[in-house]
């Protein structure tokens, strides 16, 4: 007979399975063309929607096609590239340390490790795992504010910090599932699973949710 953590693992597997079916497309929504590009994107991303991220960042990009172009401007400079992105004065001033670091410490390339990646300036754990996953550098199931939620609501984690949350999913889920299954909890989370209303009436993993038509508020 399963064990409780058997249980739990296969129905993380088949939640998983049942979004891939619903969602074989899901994959990151942010418009990038090189390492340097996905970086700033991500670190821009931060409590903001992608889809105005992707709205700036093709004008930014021509003008600060490489990390010298960041370390050589000011932040007022930067900023006027991003002013309609959430907590912009804080993101430009990044992205100029950002681009001093990359010169300095990385000969102006981004750096492939998740470990190397956290420490640059307005990146953290999930910002790097978010590159290192993307890049093909290193395995991680980073978790945002969509993963959170959906992990408490599925009854995946029952932590609050995201390193917690990613380590109980690194360890129920199999490693080639995390890369995939990151893609697929945001797109869920994004679609169906939102945070103030979720539609449990046309979810896809309902009968696998504990929580199903529980949340009426944001959980
Ligand atoms: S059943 Fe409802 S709460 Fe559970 S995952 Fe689906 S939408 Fe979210």
């Amino acid at each position: 007979m399963a064990t409780k953590r058997e249980q739990k693992r296969a129905r993380a597997l088949q939640i998983l399975e049942r979004l891939d079916a619903a969602m074989p497309e899901a994959e990151i929504e942010l418009d990038y063309q090189s390492p340097l590009e996905l970086l700033v994107a991500v670190v821009l991303s931060a409590q903001t929607t992608d889809k105005r991220v992707n709205l700036v960042t093709p004008a930014l990009f021509k003008a600060f096609p490489t990390a010298r172009h960041y370390a050589q401007a000011t932040p007022a400079q930067v900023e006027v590239y991003i002013k309609t992105v959430g907590l912009f004065r804080n993101k430009a001033k990044a992205l100029v340390k950002l681009g001093q670091v990359l010169l300095d410490r990385h000969g102006g390339l981004v750096p492939k490790t998740r470990a190397e990646l956290a420490e640059l300036p307005g990146a953290g754990q999930k910002t790097a795992g978010v590159v290192s996953i993307h890049l093909g550098t290193d395995k991680a199931f980073p978790v945002d504010t969509h993963i959170l939620r959906l992990s408490k609501r599925l009854g995946l984690s029952t932590h609050a910090e995201p390193d917690e949350v990613e380590a109980d999913l690194r360890n129920l889920v199999p490693e080639p599932w995390w890369f995939k299954g990151h893609q697929l909890l945001i797109w869920h989370g994004r679609r169906c699973c939102d945070a103030r209303r979720p539609e449990c009436h046309r979810c896809v993993v309902a009968e696998l949710c504990p929580k199903k038509g529980v949340p009426k508020k944001k959980s």
